[in-house]
């Protein structure tokens, strides 16, 4: 049965938490951005509150195996400072006996990269690059069997299980999902999944109308199950960035040398066949700032996206094209943002997605719902500080797609089942 954090007694109890405290480090270790910690202290910080202790778990990175670059002692006085305690530390997570019974109410330990070992996501390392199906077969069964073992012995430690990763919520790993199996009775989500749960629902389940989503990014391959799942719920569709010029090129545009997916173009056409059969309002840039070179320097002029030419390419949406996404973007209830609508890393061509974000400000200030999902889309409303000024920024990029996608995530699953 699913618990819930604000209800669940916690006096004496050994909590076990995965969080994503999968943070951007630089060379000299230092923690770049630390959202992802903070964001799940309310958490951490009610158990202690609550008279138990905790057993913190995470993955940093994506190690083969030991690495001391990956190593979560990098983060150890950080997440000491953020918590307000001494965190202790278990140098290998599956060797924390005795660091664990030691813990007393209030106390907090934090167990070593659980990458470091195969078993977290059940999937074989050092196969030969020319092993057979046979053995890849064989190498997958054998650290499932171990997986097994690796995640009771995780389980063995604690009382209760919380899960706050949102972050790797699309993933079936040990601390993600099956760890949950061993918590019948004592499992719940944290307050940032409860949040980022909740976000998704607003705009997948009870979303307000009109509904807007911007979906923009480099790619429509890597955006196709969202925009389908999109076309189900919402009635405007704003299309931009990279992705937008297979879709200009499949109605008989010339692109230049835009990004675009020619083989994607029959999947484009039909996104906008639905799109009509649904009365859902597409919008492309119909006009779009071009450059002569992939660079922040390079020449640039505006031009109408079908009429890009040779030795040209589309960096960014147009001056007209963004006035007319202010208008459906100021006339919606429920906006959702994933992607960038330009190559936003160059400032010369960050105008359209930093105008986005300032757009979606002025719509939550109006009383819109709106919801900041995908990691790009994330750094440009934080760059901008809008981060405070939309109502929910998301911490999950791939998670948050997935949702989007419509599927349902196994970290979310565990714990409800
Ligand atoms: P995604 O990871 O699919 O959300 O894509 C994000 C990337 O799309 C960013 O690195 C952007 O620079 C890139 N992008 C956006 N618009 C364009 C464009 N017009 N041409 C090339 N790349 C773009």
């Amino acid at each position: 049965m699913q618990q819930n954090i604000d209800t669940y007694d916690f006096a004496g109890k050994k909590a076990i938490v995965r969080v994503d405290f999968n943070v951007p480090l630089n060379e000299n270790f230092e923690i770049t951005d630390d959202t992802r910690i903070r964001r799940a202290m309310p958490t951490l910080k009610k158990v202690l509150a609550g008279g138990g202790s905790l057993i913190i778990m995470s993955h940093l990175g994506r190690p083969k195996g030991v690495t001391d670059k990956y190593s979560l002692r990098h983060i150890v006085d950080h997440v000491s400072e953020c918590l307000g305690v001494p965190v202790k530390f278990a140098a290998d997570c599956q060797k924390a006996q005795a660091e664990v019974a030691a813990l007393k109410p209030g106390e907090a330990l934090l167990l070593e990269n659980l990458r470091f070992y195969a078993e977290e996501e059940g999937k074989p390392r050092g196969l030969a690059e020319d092993a057979t199906d046979e053995e890849k077969k064989a190498a997958k069964k054998v650290v499932k069997e171990s997986q097994k073992g690796f995640v009771k012995t995780l389980a063995s430690y604690a009382d209760c299980y919380i899960n706050d990763a949102f972050g790797t919520a699309h993933r079936a790993h040990g601390s993600t999902a099956l760890i949950a199996d061993y918590f019948p009775n004592d499992k719940m989500f944290g307050y940032l999944m409860e949040g980022e749960i909740k976000a998704i629902d607003n705009v997948l389940k009870n979303a307000r109308h009109p509904f807007t989503a911007i979906i923009g990014g480099a790619k429509v391959s890597s955006k196709l199950a969202v925009l389908e799942n999109m076309l189900e719920k919402v009635d405007n569709l704003i299309i931009g960035g990279g992705m937008s010029y297979t879709f200009v090129k499949a109605q008989g545009g010339t692109i230049g040398n835009s990004l675009h997916e020619d083989d994607l173009m029959p999947q484009a056409l039909e996104i906008l066949a639905k799109a009509k059969e649904k009365g859902v309002k597409i919008y492309l840039p119909g006009e779009t700032v071009i450059a002569d070179s992939f660079s922040n320097d390079a020449a640039s002029k505006v031009v109408p996206s079908a009429e890009i030419p040779d030795g040209w390419e589309g960096m960014d949406v147009g001056p007209d094209t963004l006035k007319a996404w202010k208008d459906v973007i100021l006339g919606s209830k429920t906006i959702l943002w994933n992607g960038p609508v330009g190559v936003f890393e160059m400032p010369n061509f960050a105008k359209g997605t930093l105008e986005i974000a300032e757009d979606l400000a002025e719509a939550t200030a109006q009383g819109a719902y709106t919801l900041v999902g995908g990691g790009d889309s994330v750094a440009a409303v934080t760059q901008m500080g809008y981060a405070e000024k939309v109502s929910y920024v998301s911490t999950g990029g791939g998670a948050m797609l997935e949702a989007l996608e419509g599927k349902d995530l196994p970290g979310i699953a565990a714990i409800r089942g």
